[in-house]
């Protein structure tokens, strides 16, 4: 993943990472929603007396996520256990590159990857751009920015809302394949590690 979306994650599930990003980890931006939602399901179940995970590495497989506890799961749960077998095994349906549905692929530089259709021969270091949207409370303006490809800096107005907002419920957007919704301090963050 590109730092502004790994700087995202680590801020977002802290004990999950607390030694930060694992130390080998080489998967792509499109897998970000898959581990945001899981590390959110994980620690959840910590909260309701499950053991705390901890991310040794992730990693991908032949087109498959890997997601290993620095205890080689012997401590997670039976819930825990679960949501992570979920999470892989829906990665094989996740365009590593994007988010959006794909499939497994044989990619030209050799192995298998998990890819949509637009994507199916394009590198993980290849990142689509990345738009974060942020929603002022106040009023209601949408605030935003383009941090990998595109046009870095480009600043999204209220004139944009309605197509970002159907964006961000998963509708089709053509110029943003990939949009995140953050908080004030976490948009703060992301403006900060340009
Ligand atoms: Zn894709």
């Amino acid at each position: 993943m590109t730092p502004d979306l790994t700087r995202l994650l680590i801020a977002r599930h802290p004990l999950i990472f607390p030694r930060g990003w694992p130390p080998r980890s080489d998967i792509g931006n499109g897998w970000f929603g898959l581990l945001d939602a899981l590390c959110g399901e994980l620690q959840a179940e910590t909260e309701r007396g499950g053991p705390q995970v901890s991310a040794d590495q992730i990693s991908h497989s032949f087109g498959r996520l890997e997601f290993d506890t620095r205890r080689h799961r012997t401590d997670l749960d039976d819930e825990q256990r679960g949501m992570i077998a979920h999470a892989c095994a829906t990665s094989t349906r996740t365009c590593e590159v994007c988010g959006a549905a794909g499939a497994l692929v044989a990619i030209r530089r050799g192995g298998a990857r998990t890819r949509c259709i637009a994507h199916a021969d394009r590198g993980v270091d290849e990142p689509v751009p990345v738009l974060y949207v942020h929603v002022d409370s106040d009023t209601g303006h949408v605030i935003g920015q383009i941090v990998t490809g595109g046009q870095p800096g480009t600043i999204i107005t209220a004139t944009h809302f309605p197509k970002l907002m159907a964006a961000a419920r998963g509708d089709e957007c053509e110029e943003f394949q990939t949009i995140q919704l953050l908080n004030r301090d976490e948009l703060s963050m992301v403006r900060s590690s340009d």
